[in-house]
């Protein structure tokens, strides 16, 4: 891992740096390229231009590891109206939910119940619910979970981390029920032994574990998320899909708001389908650490920032 990466993801943890740099304007201009506000109403305007585009979106309050159960239900309660709103402006948006977020750290069941309320109120919306995958001591603790709402739901979809060497026999054992998985490289810093060593293994296992998931969800019916900006991978993807018969909108390329406009367009002109995730909250730092981490050049535009102030 690059220095710059080992440093930014170790930022990312840091309590002091996280109480600290969103003071600073330039660093507060800087988020706005990921983010287009704290707000829910903020990030609602942006999925409707979107939409606008043909872009349909997917919210997520930032937020993680909270300590305290009164702090999760207030998670829980956002998402339920945040669902509402997305009703009432007849957006194409789904949400995504860490479960740190919703007291994985405290209980096990709270985390469920609350993940449940949330997943329940999306049905009746018709609506769908994204978990994200954390660090990978979650990992089996999060699969549980998913697979305990989606033997009762089928509007959830997991976030599987194709970083992690464990990710397909983890997706092996949960096709049986017939899982929707938005698949990513993975984001997080990660002990030796438990990812792979180099970029281009990750890169491999990302391809072999999307046409794994794509054939499954030929007859599964399932949602599969190629989530990545990785447009190399991405079109690599498209023609194996293509010369095994599978139909280029069966499928969505996920990417984040603000990184590579253009090719999301350009893709939704060619006819992929393509959904955008869109962040809020006040809780941006350790978030924003780790997509600084993803391309360290993005510095660059935080220092850019700095100087046009
Ligand atoms: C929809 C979505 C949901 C996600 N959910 C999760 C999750 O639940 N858990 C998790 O661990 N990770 C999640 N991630 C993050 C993911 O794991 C990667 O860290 C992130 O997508 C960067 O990797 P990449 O696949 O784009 O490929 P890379 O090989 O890292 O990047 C490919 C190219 O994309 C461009 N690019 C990538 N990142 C950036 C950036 N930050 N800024 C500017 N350009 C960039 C660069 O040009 C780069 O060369 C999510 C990503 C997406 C798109």
């Amino acid at each position: 891992m690059g220095l710059m990466r080992s440093l930014l993801l170790w930022s990312s943890r840091n309590e002091a740096l996280r109480r600290t740099l969103p003071k600073f304007t330039f660093v507060r201009r800087a988020v706005t390229r990921f983010m287009p506000g704290e707000n829910i109403d903020d990030a609602l305007q942006a999925a409707l231009e979107l939409q606008e585009q043909r872009l349909p979106t997917i919210v997520t309050h930032l937020g993680e590891n909270l300590s305290h159960e009164r702090e999760a239900h207030e998670v829980a309660d956002h998402y339920l109206d945040v669902l509402d709103r997305i009703r009432k402006k007849g957006l194409d948006c789904h949400v995504s939910v860490k479960l740190t977020q919703l007291g994985f750290d405290l209980s096990d069941e709270l985390c469920a119940s609350l993940t449940e309320k949330i997943i329940r109120r999306a049905r009746e919306l018709g609506n769908m619910v994204w978990i994200d995958m954390e660090n990978s001591p979650y990992v089996d603790r999060t699969l549980r979970l998913f697979k305990q709402m989606r033997t009762k739901y089928d509007n959830v979809g997991v976030c599987l981390q194709s970083y992690l060497i464990r990710t397909e026999a983890d997706l092996n054992a949960l096709l049986s029920v017939a899982p929707s998985v938005r698949l990513v490289k993975g984001a997080y810093a990660e002990p030796a032994g438990v990812v792979f060593p180099t970029k281009r293994e990750t890169d491999e296992n990302f391809f072999r574990l999307s046409m794994k998931l794509l054939h499954a969800a030929r007859t599964n019916g399932a949602i599969t998320g190629i989530g990545t900006h990785d447009i190399a991978l991405v079109e690599r993807i498209q023609s194996a899909a293509v010369k095994e018969g599978i139909a280029k909108n069966s499928y969505e390329v996920q990417m984040l708001y603000g990184i590579r406009r253009e090719e999301q367009r350009r893709l939704v002109g060619e006819g992929f389908r393509v959904r955008v995730l869109i962040s809020y909250g006040s809780f941006w730092f350790p978030w924003y650490m780790r997509r600084l981490a993803e391309r360290p050049a993005n510095v660059l535009f935080v220092l850019k920032s700095l100087f046009s102030n």
